[in-house]
């Protein structure tokens, strides 16, 4: 039988989803994930609440996710649609730099444009501006209407700021935006949608056309209709429709890992070498049971 592959997602947002999800991930093969900050499905009032999200994104959420055997990193930034509360959005730019150096936190993310309004343009750039201070990757999110030229609006500030186009990830692409990002340089990746948008069927004559150099594949998956295991899913189909192991690999795990794992805070001894579950821990005395017998890998316990 042929060694199970190893898969990362790197667009994942595991505070909407359930313990079954990471379950699932795990035996899909999943072994690493990247959550984005995002916005919540309604606009938080408060710099408190966005404080709390961003804790939870390098406290609880990566704890939750080692209890099921994923390692868990994350991106920290203003999303596009909350950046148009500008009062607030002062506030949060503050808050970030708090952040940005913990130890799950792998790149300034997810930023870009939703309406493509003056005050989601003005936080886009001065996060820009943050990334290329602390050389970290960015993240950035495309708008859904408008696609293709809030796709190259997007590209040109970040190159407008002096950003190298090879440590920006430039996500939501389609067929028709692919080829401008990958010919500036960028990394194309692709969010699969069940239904709707870019499904994997799609993804896979993609990565026939244009092969897996700087091309990602995630789930994107949230408190909306989504899949977690979009990435996994994708994977066999490319297999099935005759990709090679290696350009699967490349799409599926090795790009992100690359881009992400610039920073050295995600590393493949992190999972390639695991300690192994262990659900009697705690975390601020908190567990992920419900009164269910602890797993615990003791074969792994060094
Ligand atoms: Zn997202």
């Amino acid at each position: 039988m042929e060694e199970k592959m190893m898969i990362i997602d790197p667009h994942v947002h595991m505070t909407s989803r359930t313990t079954d999800d990471y379950e699932a991930m795990a035996a899909a093969g999943v072994v690493a994930i990247i959550e984005p900050s995002f916005w919540l499905g309604q606009p938080r009032t408060q710099v408190g609440s966005f404080q709390d999200y961003f804790s939870s994104l390098v406290g609880w959420e990566p704890f939750r996710a080692s209890q099921f055997g994923i390692k868990h990193y994350c991106t920290i930034g203003l999303n596009s649609k909350e950046a148009n509360n500008e009062a607030l959005a002062e506030q949060v730019l503050e808050l970030l730099p708090l952040y940005v150096h913990k130890e799950n936190v792998v790149a300034i993310g997810e930023i870009g444009y939703d309406d493509q309004t003056p005050a989601e343009d003005k936080y886009f750039r001065a996060q820009l501006e943050l990334a290329k201070e602390l050389n970290l990757p960015v993240q950035v999110h495309t708008p859904h209407r408008d696609k293709k030229a809030g796709t190259i609006k997007s590209m040109e500030v970040c190159l407008e700021h002096g950003l190298d186009p090879s440590m920006v990830v430039i996500d939501h692409n389609n067929e028709e935006t692919v080829k401008e990002v990958l010919d500036r340089g960028f990394l194309a990746a692709f969010t699969i949608y069940p239904k709707t948008k870019m499904g994997n069927e799609r993804m896979v004559e993609v990565v026939r056309k244009f092969g897996s150099t700087n091309i990602i594949v995630d789930s994107s998956a949230d408190w909306g209709v989504s899949d977690p295991l979009a990435v996994p899913k994708t994977a066999s189909l490319m297999l099935k429709r005759g990709i090679s192991r290696e350009d699967v690999r490349k799409t599926c795990y090795q790009n992100a890992l690359d881009i992400f794992g610039m920073n050295g805070k995600m590393k493949e001894s992190d999972w390639l070498n695991p300690s192994g579950i262990n659900q009697t821990q705690l975390f601020n005395d908190n567990s992920v049971l419900r009164g269910q017998e602890p797993k615990v890998d003791t074969d792994k316990i060094v």
